[in-house]
């Protein structure tokens, strides 16, 4: 299952970033607040408690949530998406998952790991800004649910056709929320149009 975001704030802030002329300032800026909308977006299932707070004038009934949260940027440009998610989730514990494709085989193979303990019930919330392939995203999942991960939402900033198909044919259970679903992947699995290089133009490595 997946979730194209066509709100207008969102959309305005995704023209901005797809700009190559966006230097990496604005580019940090706009991939936080993106991050924002499709974190909110993705969480409005979230269980809650109900609490009782007095207001100055009242007893008010209310509701936190109330889960495990559990965010994982994959590296490295995940790590472009976490501040926004921890701003809107601060007390979200983290992981990192950090994932390279073997030259010979062209699978993503896992070269840094760092989880959370799982408390039995986490929901996880897995952050990549391009889900391109699909590859790395789909293996991060194998990963988590090895780690005992019974629920799983992605957030990309952009994906394509190619990658959402093979993140669902594996994984039909993890729903992934995005702010647009592109045209196709091109010869060296770039998404077009796409954003570029995106921990290129998040830290300015280009
Ligand atoms: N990774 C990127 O940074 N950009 C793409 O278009 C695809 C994968």
């Amino acid at each position: 299952m997946h979730e194209e975001i066509r709100h207008p704030c969102v959309q305005h802030k995704l023209a901005l970033i797809r700009d190559k002329d966006t230097g990496h300032k604005l580019f940090r800026e706009l991939a936080k607040e993106i991050t924002m909308f499709l974190c909110y977006e993705a969480l409005k299932e979230v269980n809650v408690a109900e609490v009782t707070v007095e207001t100055p004038l009242a007893q008010a009934k209310c509701h936190k949530i109330a889960e495990d949260l559990i965010v994982v940027p994959i590296l490295r440009a995940g790590v472009g998406m976490l501040e926004g998610v921890l701003d809107l989730l601060p007390t979200a514990r983290v992981g990192f998952v950090g994932m390279y494709r073997d030259p010979g085989t062209k699978m993503p193979v896992a070269y840094y790991k760092r989880l959370p303990h799982e408390s039995g019930n986490a929901l996880y919330v897995l952050i990549d800004p391009m889900l391109a392939t699909g590859g790395s995203t789909s293996a991060t999942i194998d990963l988590l649910k090895a780690n005992g991960a019974t629920r799983i939402v992605v957030i990309c900033i952009v994906t394509c056709p190619e990658g959402l198909k093979k993140v669902e044919e594996a994984h039909p259970d993890v729903r992934i929320y995005t702010a647009s679903i592109d045209d196709r992947l091109d010869d060296r699995k770039y998404i077009v149009p796409g954003l570029g290089d995106a921990g290129d133009r998040l830290f300015g490595t280009s």
